[in-house]
């Protein structure tokens, strides 16, 4: 079984990488600027004994996606698993962001999710079956002050998986998306200290999610187990958003 993760040189993307190999996957591990991240990462998988196939693309360049899913093909075949994790935040007034920010949030949230899925599609089809698993976020179900930009991309995302499901369910294809609540990762370093705890005591649960909370949720829904499970928002947040 194959998987393409997307951003997984750090944070959340990184640790379902892991999760994927660990579990015996052939896992291919896109980055863009984050070569030497990338790097530990294909080591540290190396030191525990798997084999993680490192992709750069910048997936707001299309012709770029093309090329970078052509080459995991070529490696693995064609892709099981699609995990479109790759995602920037932005905070910002709205009247305060500008229009390549704005054009910038959606190119890599939407866009890049558009161009990774049309590219695996054909495989997946052809095979009558497939995973794609989407990252969205609390922020896409509820709307985030001053992330105006980042909540519409992660609303898109949310639109997006429900209408693919209906597409391409018949194709035995299921597209799900996770909406993780507040996770330890580079994302949130941004946030004041008083912001983050602000945001653990509004969690019923207490506590900011980790990197792991998300990977699980990505493999629980690759696998077998949630093949009647499709078109839907899996929040994994801590019960901050219901
Ligand atoms: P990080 O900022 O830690 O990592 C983001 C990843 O995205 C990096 O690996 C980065 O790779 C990659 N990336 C960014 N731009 C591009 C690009 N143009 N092309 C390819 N890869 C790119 O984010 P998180 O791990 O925290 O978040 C992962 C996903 O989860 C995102 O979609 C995010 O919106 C979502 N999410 C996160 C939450 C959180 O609290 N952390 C909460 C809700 C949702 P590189 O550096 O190599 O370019």
């Amino acid at each position: 079984m194959t998987v393409l993760v997307t951003g997984a040189s750090r944070g959340i993307g990184r640790e379902i990488a892991l999760l994927f190999a660990k579990k015996g996957y052939q896992v291919a591990a896109n980055y863009c600027r984050s070569g030497p991240e990338m790097e530990k990462l294909v080591q540290e998988a190396e030191h525990q004994g798997f084999t993680i196939l490192p992709v750069r693309a910048d997936l707001a360049d299309h012709e770029a996606v093309k090329r970078m899913v052509q080459e995991v093909e070529n490696n693995f075949g064609a892709v099981d698993v699609l995990v479109n994790n790759a995602g920037i935040a932005l905070q910002k007034l709205v009247q305060d962001t500008t229009w390549e920010e704005w054009r910038n949030v959606f190119a890599i949230n939407v866009d890049g999710m558009f161009s990774c899925t049309q590219a695996v599609l054909p495989g997946m089809i052809r095979r009558q079956k497939g995973r794609i698993i989407n990252l969205s976020s609390m922020w896409g179900v509820t709307g985030g002050s001053c992330e105006v930009a980042y909540s519409a991309s992660k609303a898109a995302v949310i639109g997006f998986t429900k209408a693919l499901a209906k597409e391409a369910g018949p194709s035995g294809i299921t597209v799900n998306c996770i909406a993780p609540g507040v996770i330890a990762t580079q994302m949130n370093q941004r946030l004041s200290k008083e912001d983050l705890e602000a945001l653990r005591e509004e969690t019923p649960l207490m506590k900011i999610g980790s990197v792991e909370d998300v990977a699980e949720a990505a493999f629980f829904l690759a696998s077998e187990k949630a093949g009647f499970i499709t078109g839907q928002v899996l929040q994994v947040n801590g019960g901050i958003v219901i």
